[in-house]
């Protein structure tokens, strides 16, 4: 058995780690010149931390990230509405991180390359198409920076870890539409800053309709004065969105106005987003779940196969338990067709309610509800707007289909 991944993202390349552990050979065709840290922060809740851990990555990822310690909600006036420990200060077995994507990638690639070999991960390598028989899968790539076609590459099975425009998916629906942008537009940056409440506190504020902020550390100490590497998110609902591209630049006169009043005790807003180092703009989108993603010996994962909109950390979290699954699959089914199915029995249907969760009702619609209760207004006190059981349920509901719920962790 040996598998060729398509993509060296969080999903494959996380793939590659858990099939060796299983004893399964794999190579990773990536189709950017080289893999390097880019993009900014990202979160790692326990489901996802625990498959990472088991990995033997977590001593790495706490080195180069932050292990969060709680989660905070605030209404636009800065007015405090939930609050909630996260990770092991919650009685999780496993932390959460709040990490630079391009750390974790990193993290990840070493790993690949000291325990596969440096000759199994090829970059450059863009895949256009494949094919399949009876007895294995072939893909085709081309050089990306030449054009020029490049050797096809056969393996058992073909996973499809290509992210949200995977040529593999188009090729198993081609009928599929483009993305669906969910009416917000996000603008994302990071900026060298004095940490920020507890110094480990991930906060989500305001509402998407005037403007939303998600702010969270993603690097300390980086300097001598003990600053960090603060990553933050505006979203505002906005027809106005570009083609999704980790490194495409946004502009701060886009997007600043909806947070110029925000001057908070635990942080000046406007000021920490216009100290950014570099923006970059990004539009929420998501795809309807498939009904389907395994061909006989090849398969999706990760973003390839269950794009989300990013409003519960939890993207990247889902393509890393997806390969620990396809990795269990693989290893427990003789034939890789039938492990294919089974990999997708277990994660297609759980994915598809995360997807559909993450539009509806994730972690944010905590700040949705009184928003709407309050018509946008500052409250006198939180409990005639909304009981604290309330916002828990809307906390603890989502864990519970997103699969990090403690109970069941
Ligand atoms: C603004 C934002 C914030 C987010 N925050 C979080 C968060 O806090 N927590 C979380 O868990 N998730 C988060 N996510 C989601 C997360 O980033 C994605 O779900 C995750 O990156 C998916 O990983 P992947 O490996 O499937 O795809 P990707 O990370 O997109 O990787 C795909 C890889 O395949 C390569 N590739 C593409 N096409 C080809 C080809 N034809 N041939 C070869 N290689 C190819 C690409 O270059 C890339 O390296 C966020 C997403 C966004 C947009």
């Amino acid at each position: 058995m040996d598998a060729v991944i398509i993509g060296g993202g969080i999903g494959g390349l996380t793939l590659a780690l858990a099939l060796h552990r299983s004893g399964i050979a794999s190579r990773v065709y990536e189709s950017a010149p080289e893999i390097k840290p880019l993009g900014v922060g990202i979160n790692i809740l326990p489901h996802a931390s625990k498959e990472l851990s088991e990995l033997g990555l977590e001593s790495e990822l706490a080195r180069v990230g932050i292990t969060t310690c709680e989660s905070l909600f605030y209404n636009r006036f800065g007015q405090l509405i939930y609050q909630e420990p996260l990770g092991r200060y919650a009685g999780y077995q496993w932390p959460q991180f709040s990490i630079h994507r391009g750390d974790l990638q990193m993290v990840l690639v070493e790993a690949v390359r000291q325990r596969l070999g440096a000759d199994r991960v090829f970059t450059g390598w863009q895949c256009i198409r494949f094919e399949q028989d009876g007895a294995g899968a072939t893909a085709y790539f081309r050089h990306t920076a030449t054009g020029e076609e490049l050797p096809p590459q056969r393996g058992a099975v073909i996973i499809a870890c290509d992210g949200l425009h995977s040529v593999i998916r188009k090729q198993l629906h081609p009928n599929e539409g483009p993305p669906r942008y969910s009416g917000v537009n996000m603008w994302r940056g990071v900026t060298r800053w004095p940490p920020i409440l507890s110094g480990a506190s991930m906060v989500r504020a305001g509402w998407f309709t005037p403007g939303k902020m998600v702010i969270y550390p993603i690097r300390n100490n980086i300097d001598s004065q003990g600053r960090q590497l603060i990553n933050w998110v505006a979203e505002i609902e906005t027809p106005r969105h570009k083609q999704r591209d980790w490194n495409r630049p946004g502009e701060l006169s886009d997007f600043i106005s909806a947070f110029e009043d925000w001057h908070f005790d635990w942080a000046d807003v406007p000021e920490l987003i216009k100290s950014a180092e570099a923006i970059l703009e990004f539009p929420m989108i998501d795809q309807d779940p498939l009904p389907w993603w395994s061909q006989g010996r090849v398969t999706l994962l990760g973003d390839a196969a269950h794009p989300m909109v990013p409003r519960g950390s939890n993207g990247a979290g889902q393509a890393i338990v997806d390969a620990r699954a396809l990795a269990d699959s693989l290893s427990t089914y003789k034939d890789p067709v039938e492990a294919l199915r089974a990999y997708e029995a277990m994660r297609l249907g759980p994915t598809a309610e995360v997807v559909r969760m993450n539009r509806k009702n994730p972690p944010d619609a905590i700040l949705r509800e009184v928003y709407l209760r309050t018509g946008d207004k500052p409250f006198k006190r939180l409990e005639d707007v909304i009981s604290q059981d309330e916002l828990r349920a809307i906390s603890d509901g989502y864990k519970r289909v997103a699969g990090y719920d403690l109970a069941s962790l």
